[in-house]
């Protein structure tokens, strides 16, 4: 059976590389190529260069208000596609078809409707100065950059397509390498709702074509979502052209559960902390800091509920709710990490292992793994796994416990479970994380500002301030008076 191949999508339509170059996609849960795409070579990086110029001068043209309209349109063919754009993440990604049709699609069209409403209500600014006045205004950039990781692929599109083009930029957007297709489809459902040619290309392709588009000296801002050592790299070449950056990187989260929490609610937070995704997730609180005198009680739900309540398979199936890693490649690293821990002395309290559920035996999945008897010095209590492994460490005191969990060179995210008011504040406002939750964990509203302290990143996705990182101001003052001049 011959698979489809896809093109990249430059100036409102699909466009041939000269190189011939592709690349394979294969699905996550059960082996099998199910595409291939071209890579984008110097042909169709030029041809998006071009492009975004061209769509740049129209768009930025455009009044706020009419770029809102072509953005809420393109909303709502988004959420009417739901099902059609859930699947295309399932295939890509392996994540289960229950969490993409009520997460992936929904998350990504709030945030462009959230930046299609807030396009005209940015203003300047005027003020006298005598009889001469000032005023400002917020303009454009230029041609932006996004550059993806392959967790959340539509709503990361979404999120940085967003705030850039309700800014009036135009946008070439590089998805990951492991999932192509459902940028390519947000840039169809862009024409469809009448964004003029080259507003929104899509470049495909790895590392040489992020690292072209981190060079360009034609593009003003690179907007980055992947690893803490991808990011770096990324930041040293946008600065050979100073180009503004946006990071949004990895993360070691803490979870703090105090004595007085509610247990069986931290569990789930917990869980949802790790396992979501199949633990995939940026901010997931892969390091959980249980006090002593409710340890027991947390690991013994933990253990029961992770092993009766986790259904791995074939992601489609709508039961199942713990899908297949991206790649073979992830998957042999997660199990890595799972033989370092052991061997540096944790106890598995659950999982360690590779799976191969009935439905679907030729998927990289991992188990639902939980280690116990975890001291901070150790490599999985310290680094970023992005699979489904979870820390379980106990604490006593709470000064402590707040050393321990910003002893760490991420920021990313941070949670509190406890029942007192004041502990809850007191604790997170010490903690030093970007995105805290307090009896909650892993809720992201449009509205809410998302980003990293620390080397998870730098500015924020997100929230009011986001459309600010897409603008730049330009001030003018206006002369009212005669000149005063020595000459
Ligand atoms: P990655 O860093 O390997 O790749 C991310 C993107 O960068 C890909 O599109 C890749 O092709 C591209 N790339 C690779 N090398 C490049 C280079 N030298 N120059 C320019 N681009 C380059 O990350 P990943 O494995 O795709 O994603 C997982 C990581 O992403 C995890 O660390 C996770 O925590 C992080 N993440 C962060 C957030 C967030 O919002 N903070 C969200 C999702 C994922």
């Amino acid at each position: 059976m011959t698979t489809p191949v896809y093109q990249n999508f430059i100036n409102g339509q699909f466009l041939a590389n000269q190189s011939g170059e592709t690349f394979a996609l294969k699905n996550p849960a059960t082996d099998e190529v199910i595409y291939h795409v071209e890579v984008a070579d110097g042909f169709i990086q030029n041809a998006a260069i071009k492009s975004a110029k061209q769509g740049f001068v129209i768009w930025s043209a455009m009044t706020p208000i009419e770029r809102s309209r072509i953005l809420l349109k393109a909303v709502t063919l988004l959420r009417a596609r739901n099902d059609e754009l859930a699947k295309i993440e399932v295939l890509d990604t392996g994540k289960p078809w229950q969490e993409a049709e009520c997460v992936d699609v929904q998350t990504g069209a709030d945030v462009i409707e959230y930046f299609a409403g807030l396009a005209p209500a940015q203003v300047g600014q005027q003020q006298m100065a005598g009889e001469d006045f000032y005023y400002t205004r917020k303009e454009p950039l230029g041609i932006c950059a996004g550059i993806g990781a392959w967790n959340y692929p539509l709503q990361i599109a979404c999120w940085k397509s967003g705030p850039a083009l309700a800014a009036g930029n135009a946008l070439i957007f590089k998805p990951s390498e492991e999932t192509p297709l459902s940028a390519i489809k947000l840039a169809e459902i862009f024409t469809e709702a009448g964004l003029p040619a080259g507003v929104f290309n899509v470049v495909q392709g790895a590392a040489a074509v992020g690292q072209w588009l981190t060079q360009s000296p034609d593009i003003e801002k690179i907007s980055f979502t992947g690893e803490v050592g991808t990011g770096k790299k990324v930041v040293a070449s946008a600065a050979s052209s100073l180009k503004a950056v946006t990071m949004e990187l990895g993360g070691k989260s803490p979870l703090l559960v105090f004595d007085d929490a509610d247990v069986s609610q931290a569990v789930s937070a917990a869980m949802l902390g790790n396992f979501y995704t199949q633990g995939e997730i940026c901010t997931n609180c892969t390091r959980i800091y249980v006090h002593k005198n409710v340890y027991q009680q947390f690991i013994d739900e933990l253990k029961t509920r992770t092993e009766q309540n986790i259904i791995p398979g074939d992601p489609l199936d709508p039961k199942v709710n713990f899908g297949a890693l991206i790649s073979k490649n992830h998957q042999d690293l997660v199990m890595r990490y799972i033989e370092i821990g052991i061997a540096e002395g944790a106890t598995l309290l659950t999982g360690g292992k590779a799976l191969n559920p009935a439905s679907a035996p030729n998927g990289y999945f991992v188990a639902p793994t939980v280690f116990i008897d975890c001291s901070d010095d150790m490599t999985i209590v310290k680094e970023e796994i992005f699979g489904p492994v979870m820390s379980v460490l106990v604490f006593d005191d709470e000064d402590d416990v707040i050393r321990r969990a910003n002893d760490t060179h991420v920021g990313l995210a941070a949670g509190v479970f406890t029942q007192d008011i004041k502990r809850a504040h007191r604790v997170i406002h010490q903690l030093q994380a970007g995105i805290c939750w307090i009896n909650s964990y892993g809720n992201s509203p449009a509205e809410m500002p998302v980003g990293g302290y620390k080397q998870s990143g730098i500015g924020r996705e997100n929230g009011i301030e986001t459309l600010d990182h897409y603008t730049q101001t330009k001030s003018i003052y206006v002369g009212m008076s005669n000149i005063e001049s020595p000459f």
